[in-house]
């Protein structure tokens, strides 16, 4: 096996550290092409794992793969995500040291695929005991259920995440798995009531469809010929293809038994899920501008379901109410607006449905001891977004990127220079474009994009996305960040509209259209649907709309605000953990196996600063060790250390390096450690010893 392997992985360099130019882009891409064809997916840069979509399954993660990656050197073995799940498992049990597994690349790269790896590793190599069985079980179940609810098919990818997530695996002091728990942000919940061409709903409304019984359909009030349903009809032919919904539907059947949900949990989750679906049925007629109800059976199927009078319902759905100097103003919706609102609660509905999905698996994945845990995160967000046309959701998720690669800096690129100069050991400043300065440009207090955004939502009078974007090109004009379109044009850039900004990213330029952004950030739902909603009977229904919500008569946090507080809060958790990164890369836009499009991996490498890492880590030194630590561990490899050494450390180590015959090259002595250049001259120690 292990023979095997080893010979596999001859093509090429499994570390591009090794490569001989490593600044040389063509050179780098060159090598992952070679190996990709060998069906050799991972490559390393130093501790970065990048791994390339190869769109077919490769037998590489069975029992015996397990087995070649357990307790094994890092650098020991093929790269492989095995490898850095147990380097991050063991530093975690042997060190004490909360883990975080970074995970990051476009949408269709492999995130997802690879966060369930990093799960069955931890699976498969802790112990087998009943209590952890059940753990495990549940934590492996529960990824079925959030994407049936939270996953799609894009024109990118089959199975495309429509959130983002961070899970939490929590281990006791026997490194055993106790527990878990997950964070999901920015679900895209437009899809709820639109989709793209070629594209489709939620998997849930097809797998309900699909799988559920006569009977239980019955009971749903539901057909299941999909062109019934308004909100599942945009796509087109997009729907069967490669995606199994029945068995789908089996999956999360079978989730929600591990996962112990009752059965009237059950029940009132498929009749939200159902009752969304008729909220598109529902239509309107419209005369005297006043909108009224003309499709009555859906309206019907939603009370029924969710048990809401239907004459609060329809009412609400054709009206506002509005509190203005203390009176109480109830006026009728024309049709347009009647059907924004009817959108508005589908959304709203289907998206807390989510939440509540999380906080409940949460429930059921809590650990008994919640104090003592050490947790291993997994990342899988989206990557950074640039479309032909960006919206306010591109601009979350740029952002969220930013950040991701803000911390990125902090805890790799600084952290290692920091230690050098710490250390005394002389080398040369790598520069890294430090992208700070845009995370500020959006998100400072009082100055940023995020507040101009939502000084004008909040602006009595009648601001607009026109108005909103006035303010922003008046506000940003110096920054070198920022772009408007007066500024694009004496500059001979590329022009762009009067309705669009454009940000440099660190990962490139992208432009933004205005179109929407007021609404989606003000995320408006009408009082009075609320108000319905809070009255359902369904205890899901109820809970999701809590009643004191309605009473509160504070305005409710703007999108981006709720986006960035959830975004800091995520950072802190990371920033205490000891990071890993996955980099994840699509080969082609066709989902095709076999195909890897050189000028598209190209710009995923560019976007995922993977150069700059590899620079970076190529001028410095791949390994360090405190001298007490490296000369307790090898001190036997010499005479004049063995068995006990007199002098300071430091000497001792000097004098263990001699002995072994170290070049002058290999390495540095610094105030506290002994750096490394290359891994081989600490494998060859490792190996000396091993021997002896
Ligand atoms: P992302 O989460 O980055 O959007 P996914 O993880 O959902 O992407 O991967 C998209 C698809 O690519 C998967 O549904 C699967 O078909 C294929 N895929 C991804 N990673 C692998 C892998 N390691 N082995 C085989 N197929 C993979
Ligand atoms: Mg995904």
């Amino acid at each position: 096996m292990e023979t095997h392997l080893q010979h596999r992985d001859r093509v090429g360099v499994a570390d591009a550290v090794l490569l001989e130019d490593y600044t040389n882009e063509t050179a780098f891409v060159d090598n992952l092409e070679k190996r990709f064809n060998e069906n050799l997916i991972y490559t390393y840069i130093g501790p970065v794992l990048v791994s390339v979509n190869p769109y077919k399954d490769i037998h590489i993660y069975g029992p015996e793969y397990i087995e070649e990656y357990e307790n094994k050197h890092f650098f020991e073995v093929p790269p492989h995500v095995f490898a850095l799940t147990d380097t991050a498992y063991r530093s975690l049990k042997e060190e004490n040291r909360e883990q975080c597994i970074l995970i990051a690349g476009e949408s269709g790269a492999g995130k997802t695929e690879a966060s369930k790896k990093v799960l069955q590793y931890v699976a498969a190599v802790t112990e087998h005991r009943g209590a952890v069985e059940k753990v495990k079980d549940k934590l492996l179940h529960s990824n079925p259920l959030l994407e049936a609810f939270g996953n799609a098919k894009t024109n990118r990818n089959d199975n495309s995440s429509r959130f983002g997530k961070y899970m939490d695996i929590q281990f006791d002091f026997q490194g055993l798995p106790v527990g878990g728990n997950i964070l999901n942000y920015l679900l895209e919940k437009s899809r709820v009531i639109n989709q793209a061409p070629g594209e489709r709903n939620f998997h849930i409304f097809y797998q309900l469809l699909a799988g559920a019984s006569d009977s239980e359909l019955d009971e749903l009030c539901l057909k299941r010929n999909l062109s019934l349903y308004y909100y599942l009809s945009h796509g087109g032919k997009s729907n069967g293809n490669n995606l199994d919904d029945k068995k789908a539907y089996d999956e999360v059947k079978k989730g929600i038994a591990t996962l112990e949900f009752s059965e009237l949990e059950q029940k009132e989750m498929f009749s939200i899920v159902a009752s969304v679906l008729h909220m598109g049925n529902v239509g309107f007629t419209e005369e005297e501008g006043k909108a009224q109800i003309s499709k009555a059976e859906a309206l019907e199927a939603i009370c029924k379901l969710i048990g809401v009078s239907e004459s609060q319902l329809a009412k609400a759905l054709t009206h506002r109410t509005i509190t203005a100097h203390g009176d109480v103003v109830t006026s009728p919706l024309n049709r347009e607006l009647a059907v924004y609102a009817r959108d508005a609660l589908a959304k709203a509905i289907y998206d807390r449905l989510f939440t509540w999905l999380v906080q409940r698996l949460n429930r059921s994945l809590q650990s008994e001891d919640a104090r003592k845990y050490k947790a291993m995160g997994i990342l899988d967000i989206y990557g950074f977004e640039i479309f032909q046309k960006n919206s306010f959701e591109q601009l979350c998720i740029n952002f969220c990127n930013e950040k991701l690669q803000q911390l990125f800096i902090e805890l790799t690129l600084k952290s290692e220079q920091e230690e050098y100069l710490k250390e005394g050991i002389e080398w040369q400043n790598v520069d890294y474009f430090d992208n700070k300065v845009i995370c500020d440009l959006i998100e400072e207090k009082h100055k940023g994009i995020i507040s101009v955004m939502d000084e004008e939502c909040l602006r009595p009078g009648e601001p607009t996305d026109v108005t909103m974007l006035a303010k922003m090109n008046k506000n940003f004009k110096i920054h070198k960040h920022y772009i408007s379109h007066e500024k694009a044009d004496t500059k001979t850039q590329k022009t762009m509209g009067r309705d669009e900004f454009r940000l440099v990213h660190y990962a490139g330029d992208v432009t933004y259209n205005i179109n929407g952004f007021l609404e989606k950030n003000n995320d408006l739902l009408f009082r009075d649907l609320k108000e319905a909603m809070c009255n359902s009977t369904n205890e899901i229904m109820k809970s999701i709309f809590p009643a004191k919500e309605r009473e509160s008569m504070k305005r409710p946090e703007t999108a981006i605000t709720q986006f960035r507080t959830s975004l800091n809060n995520l950072m802190d958790i990371l920033m205490d953990k000891e990071p890993s990164y996955i980099r994840c890369i699509k080969p082609n836009d066709v989902k095709k196996a076999a195909v890897f499009d050189e000028t598209l991996v190209r710009h995923q490498v560019k976007y995922l600063g993977l150069m700059e890492n590899l620079r970076v880590r190529r001028a410095g030194f791949a390994y360090r060790r405190l001298y007490e630590r490296f000369l307790q561990r090898y001190k036997s490899l010499c005479n004049a250390t063995w068995p006990k050494w007199h002098g300071s450390p430091r000497e001792g180590v000097q004098t263990l390096v001699n002995a072994l015959g170290y070049e002058k090259d290999e390495y540095r002595m610094g105030k506290t450690k002994i750096f490394i250049r290359f891994p081989k001259t600490l494998f060859q120690t490792e190996d000396a010893f091993q021997l002896k």
